[in-house]
């Protein structure tokens, strides 16, 4: 991967080879950490973060979900990711929060280990590139009475490591996951959207998707450009028969997908082109920031 200079680590910045965790780290064992990706774009008025105290109050419902302090505020955070953005030089970057429980105590339930705070950041492609070809994963998403599915904690996403590998391995570049009811839940790291006679829907997270920041973006930008959009169970079969399907999220952005299952699809979408356009247009500043939805980070 493309390093950087710094990492900032509980409370200050370190070099990024100083950014280290001993091997009896809680989380390494049990998985107990809570993770957020964000980006920072290049817009006119230099890098800035697309939806930053969105992205951290994430942080801080998964925390509470699985039952971890943040020993920082969310005031102290924002201001920390901005000057990890700044220190690295990044015209655009690609932010990685985590707060795990570090090294202690063992067993399972140790609360008395130490929170660590990390903020990461470096220059990364989008994930899926500009089309995308699906293959329904053999393996189930992970139950949100198994694991919370709304908290982002880094455990569950063992789910997503086996699936993602199982896709690359049969030659597609992601998975799509359905539930244990069989309806269709999200990829590994992206929602996804049907769009089929006019009709946007994408699954709720009572299907096991994670509640993505990207997902609720375009929805509102769906919302802007006159179309309505709804929250609603859909089957494998939906996705065959879809005019247009598209996946979103932070590492991706917003992308049309080119086949499920080896069934094409239209990649020239005129509900995805639009969306994709409109979510462009939206993180590099070139459309009006209507939310307050975009941190600069060096200042105008
Ligand atoms: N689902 C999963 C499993 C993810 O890892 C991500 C990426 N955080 C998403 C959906 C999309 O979420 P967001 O738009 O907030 O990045």
């Amino acid at each position: 991967m493309r390093e950087s200079g710094t990492i900032w680590m509980d409370g200050g910045l370190v070099p990024w080879a100083e950014a280290k965790v001993h091997v009896l780290t809680h989380a390494l064992h049990y998985g107990t950490g809570v993770l957020e990706g964000t980006r920072a774009y290049e817009t006119p008025s230099g890098p800035a973060v697309f939806r930053l105290d969105d992205h951290l109050a994430r942080l801080y419902a998964s925390a509470k979900i699985i039952g971890m302090r943040i020993p920082f505020t969310m005031d102290e955070l924002h201001a920390a990711t901005v000057e990890t953005v700044a220190a690295n030089g990044h015209d655009a970057c690609y932010i990685r929060h985590l707060v795990h429980a570090g090294y202690g105590e063992m067993g399972i339930a140790a609360r008395n280990c130490p929170i660590t705070v990390s903020i990461a950041t470096w220059e990364w492609p989008p994930m899926l590139g500009s089309g995308v070809r699906l293959k329904t994963s053999s393996w189930r998403r992970n139950d949100p009475n198994v694991v919370p599915t709304v908290a982002k904690a880094t455990g569950p996403y063992l789910n997503s490591v086996l699936a993602k590998r199982e896709a690359l391995d049969a030659g597609y570049d992601e998975a799509v996951l359905l539930n244990a009811a069989g309806y269709v839940s999200e990829c590994t790291g992206a929602n996804l959207f049907v769009v089929n006679g006019g009709r946007v829907s994408t699954p709720p997270s009572s299907a096991g998707a994670l509640e993505g920041i990207t997902q609720d973006t375009v929805e509102r930008l769906a919302a802007g450009l006159g179309l309505e959009t709804e929250r609603r169970d859909l089957l494998r079969a939906d996705l065959y028969t879809a005019d247009e399907v598209f996946v979103c999220g932070t590492a991706a952005g917003v992308v049309p997908v080119l086949s499920v299952d080896d069934r094409d699809l239209d990649q020239d979408g005129p509900v995805t082109a639009k969306l994709v356009d409109a979510y462009a247009a939206l993180v590099h500043g070139q459309a009006p920031d209507t939310y307050g939805w975009l941190t600069t980070v060096l200042g105008t």
